[in-house]
C-alpha cells in the first residue's frame, strides 16, 4: 500500500464512481450441462482411489469422461490441486483466467480451465458438498483459485529457514515419482493451484490475502467431471485446516481421500472431451 499518495485530483470521487462490470459475463461460456452429468453419474462405480498422507502429495489419473472425488477423512484439511493434460505436462491447469472466467472462488457449475494456448475445459465442478459456505461476513468463501501454492523459497525469505513439506515441493516430489522425470525437469510444470477446501478472501480495508479456518469436514468431497484424459496432483496443505500458519509441522494435518469413478457409457455416448482452443495463432502477423 502507499503509505503517502499525492492529494487526490478534483474529480476523483467521479472518477471513483464508475460502476462496475463483470469482465467476462457466464452467459458466453459453454453451457453447465447439469442434466448430463447427474444423469452420467447415475451407474457409475468406483474405479480407484489415491491417499494423499499429510505434508505430502499424490498424483492420480483420471480418463477423460471419468468423475473424480477430492473427500475429507480424518479431519479439517485443505487441499493444493494442479491438473495437467495426461499426455503433455506443457498443458496445464489456468487458474488466473478461471478466476476471471468464473470467480475468485469456485463451485458447481464451474470449470476448471487449461493454459494458452489450449485454453480449454480441463474439468468441471460437477458436485460441492461446501456449496452451502457462500460468501461469508468477512468476505471469505472456499475453493479460491486466487493463492498460488505454499512454496519453500517464500518461506524462505521471510522466516529464513528451509521447510520441505511446502505444497510447491510436495507437488514437486509427486510429479517426479509418477512421471520418472527428475526435480528439476518437473519443478517448472508445478502451478498455481486449486484451494480445495480453503477458506479465503480479501481483507476489505488493504485487500490483503487472509485465510481462516476452513469450514470442511470429515465426509465432505468436491467432485470434478474429467473434461479430458487427466494428471491430478494433490497435496494435504502442511498448514492443515489454514486456521492458523501454514509452511511449518506445527499444526494438525489429516490426509485427503481422491477417488475415481467409471460414469456411465450409455449417458456419455455423444459426450466428446473437450478441444482445444481453435484462435488462428497468427496473433496477426501476415
Ligand atoms: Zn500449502
Amino acid at each position: 500500500m502507499n503509505q503517502n499518495p499525492k492529494p487526490a485530483p478534483a474529480d476523483a470521487g467521479e472518477r471513483k464512481a464508475k460502476t462496475p462490470i463483470v469482465a467476462y459475463s457466464v452467459e458466453q461460456l459453454p453451457v453447465y450441462d447439469e442434466v448430463l452429468y447427474e444423469s452420467a453419474k447415475q451407474d457409475m462405480e468406483k474405479v480407484g482411489e489415491v491417499t494423499v498422507a499429510p505434508r505430502d502429495a499424490s498424483c492420480f489419473e483420471v480418463p477423460a469422461g471419468h468423475f473424480f472425488r477430492i473427500n475429507s477423512v480424518e479431519g479439517p484439511q485443505v487441499g493444493d490441486l494442479n491438473l495437467w493434460n495426461l499426455y503433455d505436462l506443457n498443458e496445464r491447469f489456468f487458474s488466473g483466467k478461471t478466476r476471471q472466467l468464473h470467480a475468485s472462488h469456485v463451485t458447481i457449475g464451474d470449470r476448471l480451465w487449461s493454459n494458452i494456448p489450449y485454453l480449454r475445459p480441463m474439468a468441471t465442478i460437477t458436485d460441492d458438498t461446501l456449496a452451502w459456505y457462500g460468501i461469508d461476513d468477512d468476505g471469505g468463501s472456499v475453493h479460491d483459485v486466487i493463492g498460488t501454492r505454499c512454496d519453500p523459497y517464500t518461506n524462505h525469505m521471510l522466516k529464513g529457514v528451509d521447510y520441505h513439506y511446502c505444497c510447491h515441493s510436495n507437488l514437486t516430489r509427486a510429479l517426479s515419482k509418477h512421471t520418472g522425470l527428475s526435480l528439476d525437469e518437473v519443478e517448472p510444470h508445478v502451478h498455481d493451484v486449486m484451494n480445495v477446501f480453503m477458506c479465503t478472501g480479501f481483507i476489505l480495508d488493504t485487500h490483503q490475502y487472509f485465510m481462516k479456518a476452513s469450514p470442511v469436514r470429515p465426509g465432505d468431497y468436491i467432485e470434478f467431471f474429467a473434461e479430458i484424459d487427466l494428471l491430478g496432483g494433490l497435496s494435504a496443505c502442511p498448514g492443515g485446516d489454514c486456521g492458523s500458519s501454514h509452511s511449518d509441522d506445527a499444526t494438525p494435518c489429516y490426509p485427503l481421500l481422491v477417488e475415481i469413478f467409471k460414469a456411465s457409457q450409455k449417458i456419455l455416448e455423444n459426450w466428446q472431451p473437450a478441444k482445444v482452443n481453435a484462435y488462428s495463432r497468427t496473433h496477426g502477423m501476415n
